[in-house]
């Protein structure tokens, strides 16, 4: 079976971050046909936009899977309502958000899906975090 290692991006600023994060770690490792390979160590980042909220605590995860790039951004939004998310919140406090940084070397551009998702990669936690391994 074709399997490809995608980098994710997390992030959470509500209801636990360090909690939510070290659970989002577990539950990637737990999605069909994926594996969790590294992640970084996870450091506080100031918010992104106007809107006045806490910190976020993000990391960078690299995972191997035979999901669809669809398939995975599926179970990525099933995980942030689980982890309490409320859809719609954009820009917003929220408990998860999980974002693919690379799928592959594939480059995706539908309505559903920017890949590599240029505005994640361009975030200093990822920037600086995502090349060390
Ligand atoms: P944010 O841009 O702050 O991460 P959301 O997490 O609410 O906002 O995501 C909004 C939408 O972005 C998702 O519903 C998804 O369809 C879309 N999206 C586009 N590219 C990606 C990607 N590479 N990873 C995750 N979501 C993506
Ligand atoms: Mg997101």
């Amino acid at each position: 079976m074709r399997t490809v290692r995608a980098a994710l991006g997390l992030g959470s600023n509500l209801a636990g971050p360090r909690r939510k994060i070290a659970w989002a770690l577990r539950e990637l490792n737990r999605l069909p046909g994926t594996r969790l390979l590294s992640s970084t160590t996870p450091r506080w980042t100031a918010p992104l936009g106007r809107v006045k909220q806490p910190d976020f605590l993000n990391c960078v995860a690299w995972v191997r899977t035979s999901l669809s790039p669809m398939g995975l951004l599926t179970e990525l939004k099933r995980l942030e309502v689980l982890a309490g998310r409320k859809p719609g919140a954009r820009w917003g406090p929220r408990p998860l958000d999980l974002d693919i940084l690379y799928y592959g070397d594939e480059r995706i551009s539908t309505a559903w899906l920017t890949i590599p998702h240029r505005v994640a990669l361009a975030r200093p936690f990822v920037r600086e975090d995502l090349p060390k391994w």
